[in-house]
């Protein structure tokens, strides 16, 4: 089975857009491991596709926040407007279902899916030291997690743990082969507002026969985002970070 891998789409359409005609073809399913809205302008159409489109998904901090689950006081001031905007413009539907998404880690074809840690939703991964804590606790020897918006990820394989490098800027793709005999946490990356400095949206496919992990990058317009931004009353800021991948 073939799966295409997405994490953090914060409710940006053309971003998504990008990645799905980038890997037209060569998935069979979809996952995802959460934060479809929050800070972008498209919301209702993003979970509207979640809902026909993915095999399995779990919520993100800012799923909960954006249904009422959470109340807002752990996020900063532009995070804060951005939910409460975009509890405001989604439809009471898509409300209902953001509020049924499961907490992760969920177990989906021999590998797992999290949010932040597999043991704390709401917990980054940012570092090896990080990774390294958790490592001893996986249910499975393959993690997909997304949260910190980077993409990449860490392997703990014959005594040594090692990070996984993302594609360089003129890359659109690295391959990694998933060894049986050790453990993984991979984080497909951010596909709505990447944060690891190359503005490209994120995304991950992964054959379960082959064994073949693909972390891809590809274009989208995220000016044509800003402007959207702009024109919604959300904060400036949230589209001027996007050209940046910051
Ligand atoms: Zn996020």
């Amino acid at each position: 089975m073939r799966y295409l891998l997405i994490s953090d789409l914060h409710g940006n359409r053309e971003a998504l857009d990008s990645v799905l005609e980038d890997a037209r073809n060569q998935y069979d399913r979809i996952v995802c491991c959460g934060d479809l809205v929050g800070y972008g302008p498209d919301p209702n159409p993003i979970v509207d596709w979640a809902r026909s489109s993915l095999f399995a998904v779990i919520r993100g901090n800012h799923d909960r926040a954006c249904c009422g689950i959470d109340d807002l006081e752990w996020f900063n001031p532009i995070a804060q407007e951005a939910s409460r905007w975009t509890m405001s413009h989604l439809s009471p539907e898509n409300l209902d279902w953001l509020r049924s998404l499961k907490r992760g880690p969920i177990v989906v074809d021999g590998f797992s899916l999290a949010h932040g840690s597999p043991l704390d939703e709401d917990e980054y991964i940012a570092s090896l030291a990080d990774a390294a804590n958790v490592f001893d606790y996986l249910d499975r020897p393959l993690t997909f997690f997304g949260h910190t918006h980077l993409q990449g990820g860490f392997l703990w394989a014959n005594g040594r743990r090692e990070a996984i490098a993302r594609p360089h800027r003129a890359e659109h793709e690295t391959l990694l082969h998933i060894e049986a005999d050790a453990l993984y946490l991979v984080n497909p990356g951010s596909t709505g507002q990447p944060r690891d400095s190359d503005p490209r949206a994120a995304y991950a496919l992964f054959d379960t026969e082959t064994r073949n992990l693909l972390l891809r990058r590809v274009s989208y317009d995220h000016e044509a985002v800003r402007v959207k931004i702009e024109s919604a009353g959300l904060p400036p800021a949230l589209g001027q970070r996007l050209a940046f991948g910051r």
